[in-house]
């Protein structure tokens, strides 16, 4: 090390304590970057790696991005989960003895983000802390600091439930304790994908303690101030917009495990990755950012008490019914700029005069949203009216102080009105009357000298100075003006005059500019004091336009208002909100549902393709959208309150995790039978597909009871194999139901219309026909189907033709007759049909004898 130059000693210095960052380090115009980070930097951003001389015999790794556009560069940096530290100069160069010193003035991470560019302005950015404390209990803080949103939520069930928790709120960084089991860090980061930071616990100091006041639990108190040294660590700076943690209880909301929220699309479509596809997609008609956020926060945790939703349903009534007025508070908010974050700006200290603008107009927005809120005259409103209060005098500083249109800088000038303070009155007069004297002096030197082309210009070198061509020199009266300055085809003077005018004008206008950028200051710093109030707007702001949204959405997609029940599930003519959105008109089949205490089981057969697990699905999310205070797809709807869902649907990712369908077939499954309750709602779909025939079948069965038996949650379990459809008979509290097809020349129709009873065939080898598989291969497929059907064992292709012909021909298919279309079991299904009290003795003794023959035949 000692052979570093002094730069360099400084830079190992700093980079030492930040390890875990990219350390970039200002170098005049440039941040550069060393070592191994130029390496991975030149990388990750795609930048040429170049060699620096640091007094070592070999040159080392450097790359540098330039200073303007480092907010690029950090985006994409921490956008694949990275750190930066900024380091800046904070000396003046000029004045530096040695070295200039340079500090780390802010350290930028996936979950501390607060640059607008690097945010998604309809979605939250959490950063969450874990702790973990002797009692076996965890407790999780989350933030987001751009919001200054905090929440914490107690866990005493153990681990998994953390992940799933985790899981289902999209953070991008945990906070951990450095001595956090070293497995559970691995588990975190393979299934949550996230940075994980350190932090040790510390002291929980009296800055925050106001934070705290409603918070009784030590260990809230603990872990939030994990979190809190954290964020203050990375961002140097005043959290002046924190708000109070919200203790979550889990008991409150419909749990979703994360299983659910990936299988039905919530937010997220599983193919795209994207919104688009996803249930939010449908439902988010917001017309500001806070809207759309919050509504993604009610999407991920729906209520569970009747008399919340209710109240939501209440106002979604109102607005619903008022169209024009509705359409007027629609276009009204549009108008409400993103409050929230501008809070957390103004506490970061981080506002131009321009946001300062946006403010002002949004608070100018309040009354006229509390005017078309009146006209609704519905009393459910009135708890929001009365929580939309302006903060007068705020509205009234900033209407008397702040210009228009103010450029993004806040250090050139042209921010404050006139008459706003009176010393900058002053300056901008003398600065203004010299402007005036100047233009009086050209006009009267033009007359003095008679050069019409005379002119008073001014530049930042030579000030002001009167320009005269070089054809016209000849004409200035000897010793008139002082020579300052030659050009190609104009000679420029100056007069003592000039000067002295020249020297007011400047002072006062860099006065001004000083001035103004002061007052700017003070403004931004009043600003801070009412950033409770502004955030209490911004959350009312939010709810008016979630409920609007969705009164929106219920009256452009026709949902009702769904009640609640606490014995029936009844849906008539349900639909599945996202799936008939890319239908055309009609297209969607709408289906009914019934589940009730006497029928809490749905077992629904029917072919591939035929819409089960749509209905699943379409269930799955009307019962969220109700317990999110949403109208519902269908035209009448009596719900139950579930207090979870469980789901085990779809063709799942999650072989990319290293994990066979299978078996996170089975950890779903398994997930879903421990934690469900009788008040749950458990979708398995096609469970035990993943596996050999007879042990799927056995894996689904087993399921189906220890549910039945055990758990009495309601279920809806879709199967391919009919055997299962038997079991109705046997289990008092299953039904079975299944999605009609038809047979059309041949060709499967499918008609998505979910009927009582068992579907009585697969139609699989149809599916396989409409995908346009070779015809000989589906006539073989259906030769072998024959074959499983009666003797359960196939054969190869060449002694195809001698098995065949060995086969007793009760099994071959009579085409004409429909029953005896290859299916279950041949035997069973013939001695259900034979009514024994219809039969002498002898008939049934012969009977018996025919259908012995089938069985042993089978058998061989
Ligand atoms: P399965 O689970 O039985 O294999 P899906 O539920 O995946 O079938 O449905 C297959 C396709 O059928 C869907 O993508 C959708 O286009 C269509 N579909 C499903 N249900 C309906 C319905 N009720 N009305 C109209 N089309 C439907």
């Amino acid at each position: 090390m000692s052979k570093h130059t002094p730069m360099m000693k400084q830079y190992l210095r700093i980079k030492a304590e930040h390890q875990d960052a990219f350390l970039f380090f200002r170098l005049g115009d440039f941040y550069e970057m060393f070592f191994e980070d130029a390496i991975k930097a030149s990388q990750a951003l795609e930048i040429t790696l170049t060699k620096r001389d640091s007094g070592q015999k070999e040159p080392i790794p450097m790359c540098g991005v330039p200073h303007h556009s480092a907010e690029n560069y950090i985006k994409t940096l921490v956008e694949q989960g990275y750190k930066v530290a900024v380091c800046e100069q904070v000396e003046d160069p000029k004045e530096a003895v040695g070295v200039v010193k340079r500090e780390v003035v802010q350290l930028i991470t996936p979950g501390t983000v607060m640059e607008s560019s690097m945010l998604d302005d309809r979605k939250s950015n959490y950063i969450a802390s874990l702790s973990h404390f002797q009692d076996g209990s965890y407790v999780i803080i989350y933030n987001d600091l751009s919001t200054g949103e905090n929440s914490a939520i107690i866990f005493t069930t153990g681990w998994e439930a953390i992940i799933h928790e985790l899981y289902n709120r999209s953070i991008k960084e945990i906070v951990i304790s450095p001595d956090f089991p070293e497995q559970l860090q691995v588990q975190l980061q393979e299934k949550l994908h996230v940075t994980l930071s350190y932090q040790k616990e510390v002291d929980f100091t009296a800055e925050y303690r106001s934070l705290c006041d409603n918070i009784n639990d030590e260990r809230i108190m603990k872990a939030f101030s994990r979190l809190l040294n954290y964020i203050q660590h990375t961002q140097k700076r005043s959290l002046d917009h924190l708000k109070p943690a919200e203790v979550i209880e889990l008991k409150d909301y419909l749990s979703l495990d994360m299983y659910s929220k990936r299988n039905l699309e919530l937010t997220e479509s599983i193919m795209q990755k994207g919104k688009h596809g996803s249930l939010l997609s449908v439902l988010d008609h917001t017309v500001t950012a806070m809207g759309a956020r919050m509504l993604r926060k009610w999407i991920e945790r729906p209520l569970l008490h009747l008399q919340l939703i209710e109240q939501r349903q209440n106002i979604v009534e109102s607005f619903y019914k008022n169209f024009i007025e509705r359409d007027q508070l629609r276009e009204t908010l549009k108008s409400v700029y993103d409050l929230e974050r501008l809070s957390g700006r103004i506490a970061f200290g981080n506002v131009n005069a321009r946001d300062l603008i946006q403010l002002k107009q949004s608070l100018e927005k309040i009354p006229e949203v509390k005017l078309v809120l009146q006209q609704f005259s519905s009393s459910h409103l009135q708890e929001l009216y009365e929580r939309l209060t302006l903060p007068d005098h705020v509205l009234a500083l900033l209407e008397s102080s702040l210009i228009d249109n103010p450029p993004i800088s806040i250090k050139d000038g042209s921010i404050i009105k006139d008459g706003f303070n009176e010393q900058l009155d002053t300056y901008r007069d003398a600065s203004r009357n010299g402007k005036k004297w100047i233009a009086e002096l050209e006009r009267k030197e033009k007359e003095e000298t008679g050069i019409k082309s005379l002119k008073i210009g001014y530049n930042r070198v030579f000030g002001y100075f009167i320009e005269i061509t070089n054809a016209n020199k000849h004409l200035i009266p000897e010793g008139k003006y002082e020579r300052k300055q030659t050009l190609a085809n104009a000679e420029r003077y100056i007069t003592p005059e000039l000067k002295e005018k020249e020297q007011l004008i400047l002072e006062a206008e860099e006065k001004s500019v000083e001035l103004e950028y002061n007052l700017f200051i003070q403004i931004r710093e009043q600003m801070k004091e009412h950033i409770p109030h502004f955030q209490q707007l911004a959350a009312t702001i939010s709810k008016i336009d979630v409920l609007q949204s969705f009164a929106a959405v219920s009256e452009t997609n026709d949902y009702i208002r769904p009640t609640f029940d606490s014995q029936e599930l009844h849906i008539k003519k349900g639909r599945h909100p996202v799936v008939e959105q890319v239908m055309s008109d009609g297209e969607f089949v709408p289906n009914d549902i019934v589940l009730n205490e006497e029928k809490n089981m749905l077992l629904i057969t029917g072919p591939n393709m035929s819409g089960k697990s749509t209905y699943m699905r379409q269930l799955a999310h009307t019962v969220i959208m109700a317990q999110i205070g949403c109208f519902v797809p269908a035209e009448k709807a009596k719900l139950l309150l579930f207090d979870q869902i469980f789901t085990r649907i779809g063709a799942a990712d999650d072989l990319v995790a290293g994990q066979s369908t299978f078996m996170v077939e089975m950890l779903e499954a398994n997930h879903a039978i421990s934690h469900a309750t009788n008040q749950s709602l458990i979708l398995l779909d096609e469970i035990g597909r993943g596996t050999s025939t007879y042990d799927g079948m056995a894996l689904a069965q087993a399921i189906i009871e220890h549910i039945h038996d055990h758990v009495g949650a309601k279920t809806l379990f879709s199967t391919h194999y009919h055997e299962l459809t038997t079991l109705e008979e046997s289990m008092k509290r299953l039904k079975n139901v299944h999605v009609r097809a038809e047979e059309f020349e041949g060709n499967v129709v499918f008609l998505h219309q979910i009927e009582e009873g068992a579907a009585d065939e697969s139609y699989g080898i149809h599916v396989a026909k409409l995908a346009d598989l070779p015809q000989s291969l589906i006539d073989r497929a259906n030769k072998i189907l024959t074959q499983l059907e009666n003797t359960e064992k196939v054969s190869s292709s060449e002694n195809n033709e001698a098995d065949e012909a060995g086969q007793l021909t009760f099994f071959a298919p009579d085409p004409n007759e429909k029953d005896a279309l290859p299916s279950g079991n041949k035997v069973i299904r013939e001695l259900k049909k034979i009514n024994l009290f219809d039969m002498t003795p002898l008939e049934a003794m012969n009977e018996l004898n025919r259908l012995q023959k089938l069985a042993r035949n089978k058998q061989s």
